[in-house]
């Protein structure tokens, strides 16, 4: 079972400026010039790159939310919210040749803030005749706020002029499904206009996608319902937008949550791997860098606080999620 991260950032797409591009630079020269790591007489470039540590060589990126999971089904493709990462999924495609058989794209979303459907009018898929797009979801108006958002004067191609078959799967708060042999259930979360976590689960493996949903002084009672619904899970995907003292000070009921909150529920939910997600869209690479190690600090202090309840660190692992990235379980 493979995710692939399309878009990580929240709210807004961020930007990757020159004066980022100048620091990597530096960073970059500075490795390549020293005796021990430089590069080696008849070494490839290419070779050479796979030597330099990730973080040198990786952004965190810039598309707003957009993930995709391998459905395992030939010809169907799974994805959850339509952010500015869909655009670049559908570049993807396109090169690699799936424009030339006609397939069906299952989009689950969470919700309809601007960050989550924005790069629907560039998905190239949905231009396509013979394409099948089916978007599930919980929110009863998602199609009026998808023919909205391509009406002039706000964007020029008419969402009727769309070439595939455009389907609304609209579900009920408490229903549970199954698609591409996944058994799928979703949660209600406190959000602005409320949104819907995901949970797939397919072959004895679990994924969680869980964005834009703000934890509050609930989420420390016993039965608090995402313990459930993160319970073992062998990813999750967090909301982490903003640091505690940001989410409990300054934006209290933006309805986000923050890296720490993101470690409790994972150690209760003996959660595997913690994808820290929809990232604040001013952080650049270094600030979110440090973001994780704090977090990760923070995940081994709480570990030791709590050592009486579980042996193994929960989460296992942590990590940023930043677009391109994928990871297979
Ligand atoms: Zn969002
Ligand atoms: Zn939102």
């Amino acid at each position: 079972m493979k995710v692939k991260f399309w878009g990580t950032r929240g709210s807004l797409p961020s930007t990757f400026t020159s004066e980022h591009l100048q620091k990597y630079l530096k960073q970059n020269i500075a490795y390549a010039s020293d005796p021990k790591t430089r590069i080696k007489e008849g070494q490839s470039i290419d070779d050479y790159l796979q030597t330099i540590p990730y973080d040198l060589t990786h952004t965190c990126g810039v598309n707003t939310s957009c993930i995709e999971i391998e459905s395992g089904t030939p010809d169907e493709f799974m994805i959850c919210d339509a952010g500015t990462g869909l655009r670049d999924l559908g570049i993807a495609y396109a090169k690699a040749g799936v424009f030339a058989r006609p397939c069906t794209y299952h989009l689950f979303l969470t919700h309809l803030h601007w960050d989550h459907i924005q790069g629907f009018p560039f998905f190239a898929p949905a231009y396509i005749p013979g394409n099948k797009i089916i978007v599930h979801g919980y929110h009863p108006n998602i199609e009026e706020y998808f023919t909205n958002q391509m009406t002039p004067p706000c964007f020029p191609v008419p969402f009727k002029a769309l070439g595939a078959e455009i389907l609304f799967d609209i579900k009920m708060p408490w229903e549970n499904f199954e698609c591409c042999g996944f058994s799928m259930k979703a949660i209600q979360q406190n959000h602005p206009g409320i949104s819907f976590g995901y949970r797939f689960e397919k072959e004895g493996k679990s994924i969680v996608y869980s964005t834009d949903c703000e934890h509050t002084e609930n989420a420390h009672e016993d039965g608090y319902p995402f313990i459930e619904f993160f319970r073992d899970a062998d990813i999750l995907i967090f909301d982490a937008m903003y640091s505690l003292a940001t989410a409990s000070v300054t934006k209290v009921n933006w309805g986000h949550s923050n890296n720490f909150m993101g470690v409790k529920l994972a150690a209760k939910s003996h959660v595997k791997h913690l994808f820290l997600f929809h990232h604040e869209p001013s952080s650049d690479d270094e600030a979110l860098r440090q973001f994780l190690l704090n977090t990760i600090t923070y995940a081994d202090f709480y570990h030791t606080q709590n050592k009486s309840k579980t042996k193994k660190r929960y989460p296992l692992k942590i990590s940023l999620a930043h677009d391109g990235q994928e990871v297979e379980i």
